[in-house]
Order: structure tokens, then C-alpha cells, then sequence
């Protein structure tokens, strides 16, 4: 059985229509890939700390209700947040704005790590130069 320890979710209404990312954290690597495998039937490398699954199966079997992002606890950082947010703002521009038959959907859907690695060293290396150079970055809208 695998143990989550926090589970929530959010809502994002688009101009198309509302979203729901549900975020789980798990106790260990291991049972958020027992979660992962059971959710997807998939088994994938075993060193990765983190998930993104949903709207991206429906290129295949229908559109998924949600976006499920599955971190580990002790694993997450502000770089691996910005990655997994990639790839669910990626699933979800693609459900709201792409035919999903469309041969470059399907290749945006199946490979979006590199974009996803792009935005979470991008924004990291972005905070990192605005401090850098003492520019405040306001907290307001992050509720911490
Ligand atoms: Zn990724």
C-alpha cells in the first residue's frame, strides 16, 4: 500500500474551461511509484523523484479528469515544482487549445522534458540572478 502523507488540489480556470491538479506527496520513492504503476500500468525509472500524470494519457484513451502531480517527501524543491507545473500547464494547454490527433500534439504530449527541465532551471537560475542583483521578488501571490 502506498502512503501519501499530504494530498490536496487546485483549481485553474482557463479561458476554455477549469482544471483540477491534484498534488499527493508520498512517504517514500518507492510508494509513489507503486502509486505511479498502479495509476498507469507503466513502470518507469526508479530514481525519479517526481510525477506528473493525466491529461497527457488522453491522446490515447480519452481525456483524463485531472492532472495528478506526485512528489516525494524530503525530494522537493522549488526547481522540481516549476518542472512538474510544466508539464501540467503543458497537458492542459493541450487539452484546452490543440486537436489532440494532430501528429505535433502527440510529440509535445510524449516529450516534454526538455521544455520541463528548461522551465525549472530557467525560473531557479531567474530568482537566483534577481537576488543576485538585490532585486525584491515579491512573495504576495505564493500564500508561504
Ligand atoms: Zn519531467
Amino acid at each position: 500500500m502506498s502512503k501519501i502523507i499530504a494530498e490536496g488540489l487546485v483549481r485553474l480556470y482557463t479561458e476554455q474551461s477549469q482544471h483540477v491538479v491534484v498534488v499527493k506527496v508520498f512517504e517514500t520513492k518507492e510508494d509513489m511509484h507503486d502509486h505511479y504503476s498502479k495509476l498507469t500500468g507503466k513502470i518507469e525509472e526508479r530514481d525519479v523523484v517526481a510525477y506528473t500524470t493525466g491529461k497527457d494519457w488522453g491522446l490515447q484513451d480519452g481525456f483524463g479528469p485531472a492532472n495528478e502531480i506526485l512528489l516525494v517527501d524530503g525530494s522537493i524543491d522549488l526547481r522540481l515544482i516549476v518542472h512538474e507545473c510544466t508539464h501540467a500547464a503543458n497537458d492542459i494547454y493541450l487539452v484546452d487549445y490543440v486537436k489532440p490527433k494532430d501528429e505535433a500534439t502527440k510529440h509535445y504530449a510524449r516529450d516534454q522534458e526538455p521544455i520541463a527541465y528548461l522551465m525549472g532551471d530557467l525560473v531557479v537560475a531567474i530568482l537566483g540572478l534577481l537576488k543576485d542583483l538585490n532585486v525584491k521578488v515579491s512573495m504576495k501571490n505564493l500564500n508561504l
